[in-house]
C-alpha cells in the first residue's frame, strides 16, 4: 500500500504466472510453453529484421501479419485484430466485449486471467461449474448473461469441446459475445473460426505461445466479424499504438508460413502426450482425456501439493493449483521425450 496508489491498484488480485525459475538441468513442465524452439526460418527472419530499421516505428496496423493469418485461416485481414500476445488481446476483449449490465459467464475450473481481467474491468461475472468429470456442459449456459467466455480446448483440464457445442452456445445467446479461447486449439481440438461467417457474436483468441513456440515473442491474435474487430481496434488505438513491434511482426509471418515445421513438431507433441498418458495410467494416476499440450492428472491417495513439491526437489518443475475440486491435479506440460522420461523416472522415484 502507498499513498500514491489510484484506488483501483489496492483492489487488483494480478494473475500470477508459474515460476521461471534458475535450477540447473531443470525440467520446465509447469508453464506450457513449446519443448522446441520456433522453425529456423522464424530466426532467419528476426536476423533479417534486426538493423537499423528499428529506429522507425513498425507498422501500427501489421498488415503484412493479418493478411497471412487470413490467409492461413481463410477469412479477411478485416476480421483479424493482433496484440501482444493474447493476453493483451483478452485484455481488449473484456474492456471492449465483455463488459455488460448482465454477468460474464465462465467455467469455475478455467484460466485463471478471466477473474483477474474480470476485477480490473469492474465486470459481474457468475461462474459456471464444470460436471463432475471436470467438461464444460453447453446447457448450462442458457441462463440470461451479459457474454460468455470459456477456452477450448479447457485449461487446466485439456479436455475439449466439439463444434456442435460452441455453435450451440453461439445461437442460444444471439445478443451476446461468445469468446472462444483457442490457445491450445492446435494440439487436437475443433476450431470455431468457421462459426465466424455466420455467427455474428463468436469471436475466436488465438495465440503463437504454445503450438508455435514463440511465448517469448509476444504475438496473438483474434478472428471475428467487423464490428467486433472494429471494437478492439479503437481500444488498442485508445492504449497503444504499436502493440507488435517489427521483429514480432515478420517472426510471426514466417512462423505461420512455415507450415511443415508447424505440423511435424505439433504431430511429435501429440505422440508425447499419448505416451506419458499411458506411463501416467500405469503407475495409477487419473488422467483426464487432454486435447492439449498438457496434461492434468492426479494419483488418488497423494496429495497434490506434496507431488509438486517431492518433484520440484528433483529438478522437475509442473503447475499446481491450490484450488477445491482440482487441488490433487498436476499439470504437466508436455516436454520432450527425454523430458517426459525425466519427469517419470523421478515419479518412480518419489513413488
Ligand atoms: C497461455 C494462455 C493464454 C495466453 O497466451 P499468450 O499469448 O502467451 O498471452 C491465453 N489463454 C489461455 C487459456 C492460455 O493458456
Amino acid at each position: 500500500m502507498s499513498k500514491f496508489w489510484s484506488p483501483i491498484v489496492a483492489s487488483l488480485e494480478p494473475y500470477v504466472a508459474g515460476e521461471q525459475p534458475a535450477i540447473a538441468n531443470l525440467v520446465k513442465l509447469n508453464t506450457n510453453e513449446n519443448p522446441w524452439g520456433p522453425s529456423p526460418q522464424v530466426l532467419e527472419a528476426i536476423h533479417a529484421a534486426t538493423n537499423d530499421d528499428l529506429r522507425r516505428y513498425p507498422d501500427p496496423s501489421a498488415r503484412a501479419l493479418k493478411e497471412a493469418i487470413a490467409r492461413y485461416h481463410d477469412v479477411t485481414p478485416e476480421q483479424v485484430f493482433v496484440g501482444n500476445g493474447s493476453d493483451e488481446v483478452l485484455a481488449f476483449i473484456f474492456a471492449s466485449l465483455l463488459k455488460h449490465d448482465a454477468p460474464l459467464l465462465y467455467p469455475d475450473i478455467t484460466y485463471s486471467f478471466y477473474p483477474t481481467y474480470s476485477r480490473l474491468f469492474d465486470i459481474e461475472t457468475r461462474t459456471i461449474p464444470l460436471d463432475a468429470d471436470y467438461r464444460i456442459r453447453p446447457e448450462d449456459y442458457d441462463s440470461p448473461c451479459g457474454a460468455i467466455i470459456l477456452p477450448n480446448p479447457n485449461a487446466p483440464t485439456g479436455i475439449g469441446l466439439p463444434l456442435g457445442d460452441i455453435e450451440r452456445l453461439a445461437s442460444a445467446h444471439p445478443d451476446e459475445v461468445v469468446a472462444v479461447d483457442e490457445a491450445y486449439v492446435d494440439f487436437g481440438g475443433a476450431t470455431a473460426i468457421p462459426l465466424v461467417a455466420t455467427n455474428e457474436n463468436v469471436i475466436v483468441i488465438r495465440t503463437f505461445s504454445k503450438s508455435r513456440s514463440l511465448a517469448g515473442l509476444r504475438v496473438g491474435y483474434a478472428i471475428a466479424q467487423r464490428p467486433l474487430i472494429e471494437a478492439l481496434e479503437r481500444m488498442k488505438d485508445s492504449f497503444n499504438s504499436y502493440p507488435l513491434d517489427r521483429i514480432a511482426q515478420v517472426a510471426a509471418v514466417a512462423s505461420i508460413e512455415d507450415d511443415p515445421w508447424f505440423t511435424a513438431r505439433r504431430d511429435e507433441l501429440i505422440e508425447n502426450r499419448r505416451r506419458l498418458t499411458v506411463e501416467l495410467e500405469n503407475r495409477g494416476f487419473v488422467v483426464l482425456p487432454s486435447q492439449a499440450n498438457f496434461v492434468f492428472a492426479r494419483k488418488p491417495g497423494f496429495e497434490g501439493k506434496a507431488l509438486a513439491a517431492a518433484l520440484r526437489e528433483r529438478a522437475v518443475l509442473v503447475r499446481h493449483f491450490g484450488k477445491p475440486r482440482i487441488a490433487d491435479f498436476l499439470r504437466i506440460s508436455i516436454g520432450t521425450e527425454a523430458e517426459c522420461r525425466r519427469l517419470v523416472e523421478a515419479l518412480d522415484d518419489i513413488l
